[in-house]
Order: structure tokens, then sequence, then C-alpha cells
């Protein structure tokens, strides 16, 4: 008998629509899929974000029954971390800017758990979203350069009916400020229309952004940037694929979203 392929999607929990289609696509490329929910505490850089983060299991393992997944792997901190970790892993040029200038060691925390989860799941795909896009690039190239034998695969945005990039920190948000939420997307999507009929100015395009947003009282601009799409790094003209990418606070919950140019 041939050798049986296998797929792996980390997850928070608090499981939604997102990370169900990643587990469609990874369950339509292989012939067993495994999850694993896993609150990762090293990658929060403010305590009360970790604590405040939603924790739904019960639910997860609802919605999972109906996921056709074959194995649900849900550690404790103290099994993943029997003693503090002595090694880190840093990918530092795609980590120091845009999310890692704004929650410093959230990168190498991320970049250290997904080493381990890729190790214990040793699967032949991981799937990753792409609304995380400096998470995913970071990925990208740590798997590269350690060799780590899995190839990620990254999954484009799943969004709400009203444009809102799915995250499990929607539900934090209070009626109001999720009603005022979907201004990142139909923003995005009027910069992008922007850059369509010919504007290929960096700082024109971050200026009609920001403008567009701050009208948006619940809104709080944290970061608007557009880089180049595979290193990550500043540009001031849209001349070669571009990454646009927003984090906006409402409340005291920050929401990303991210589009390609
Ligand atoms: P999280 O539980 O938020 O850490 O997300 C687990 C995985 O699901 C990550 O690879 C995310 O990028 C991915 N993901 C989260 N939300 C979405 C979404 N709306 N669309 C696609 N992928 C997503």
């Amino acid at each position: 008998m041939s050798r049986k392929s296998s797929g792996f999607v980390p997850t928070m929990g608090a499981l939604h629509e997102g990370h169900l289609t990643l587990m469609r696509q990874a369950r339509s490329e292989n012939d067993i899929v495994i999850v694993s929910i896993f609150v990762n505490p090293t990658q929060f850089n403010d305590a009360v974000d970790l604590e405040k983060y939603p924790r739904t299991f019960e639910r997860d393992c609802e919605l999972l029954k109906n996921a056709q997944i074959d194995a649900l792997f849900a550690p404790d901190a103290d099994e993943i971390y029997p003693t503090p970790m002595d090694t880190i892993i840093d990918v530092p040029l795609l980590s120091k800017g845009l999310i890692g200038k704004l929650r410093p060691g959230h990168f190498q925390g991320m970049a250290s758990v997904v080493t381990k989860l890729l190790n214990i799941a040793q699967a032949d795909r991981a799937y990753f979203g792409e609304k995380d896009y400096q998470q995913l690039a970071i990925i990208k190239r740590m798997v590269f350069d350690l060799n780590i034998p899995s190839e990620i695969i990254g999954v484009p945005i799943v969004r709400e009916a009203d444009g809102l990039a799915m995250s499990s920190r929607n539900m934090r948000l209070s009626s109001k400020e999720r009603a005022a939420a979907p201004i990142i997307y139909k923003t995005m999507e009027r910069a992008l229309n922007k850059h369509t009929l010919g504007e290929t100015s960096v700082n024109a395009l971050i200026e009609f952004i920001t403008d567009e947003i701050s009208a948006e009282p619940l809104a709080t601009i944290k970061s608007i940037d557009i880089v180049d799409a595979e290193n990550l790094q500043p540009m001031t003209i849209i001349n070669r694929p571009a990454a646009l990418l927003l984090n906006v606070q409402f409340g005291d919950v920050i929401l990303i979203d991210q589009s390609i140019i």
C-alpha cells in the first residue's frame, strides 16, 4: 500500500468559516487531515490580549465533527512548554517591520511554536491564511531556511458578507464596532480602484486610506503599509506586485486585513 499523505491546519481555536476553508482545502489535497488548537502564550506581547483571546473549545469540537478531519491536537501550554524554551526562531528581515513593530516579540513566539507544531505533525502540507500575510511570509522563509519537510500552502482570505475579514477576534467587537468594521474592506477596495485607474504613488494611496478610515469615529488606525509583496520591504511607486496591509483598532480589538495590488 502506498504511503498516505497528510495535511496540517494549525489554529488558535474560536473556529470560523476561515479556519474551515483551510480544513476543506487540506481535505481535498491529502488523505489525512490534522488540526491543532493551541492559544500560544509566547506570541502574545500583551497579557490582556492573551487573557481576552476567545476560547470556545466545546463549540470548536462541535464544528470539527462536521469538518471531516482525522485528528485534533489540542495540547495544554505545559505540554508544548514543559520548561521555558531556550531556543528562539527568528526571521529578522521579515519580522522586524509592520506588525513586528506594533507587537514586539510576536513573530519570534509565532515562528517558534509553528516550528514545534510542524515538527510534531510531520505533515506533507501545512495550510495558513493569507489574511496573516506577514506571518505566512515568515513561515515560508523559515521552512525554506530550516529544510522543514512540509510544503506551506497559503489560502485566500474568507470574508463575511459585508466584506469584514473573518477573525476569531470579531466576536469581541460591540455591535456598533461590528457595524463599523467593514470600513476596512470598503476602503481597501476603493484604494485598489484608484490604483486600477492609474494611481501608483504609495504615499497618495496611503493618504487616501488614512482619510477614509479616520472619518469613522470608532476606528483607530494602527498602521497602513504598502510593501513589496515578496520581501515586505517599503516601496514608493507601485511598479511590481505589492501588498496593502492594514491594522485598525476598534475598542481594544486590533483587526488586520490585506490585499495584493
Ligand atoms: P488563528 O486561529 O487566527 O491563528 O488562525 C489560524 C489560521 O487560519 C491562520 O493560518 C490564519 O491565517 C487562518 N485564518 C484566520 N482567519 C482567516 C480568514 N478569514 N481567511 C483565511 N484564513 C484565515
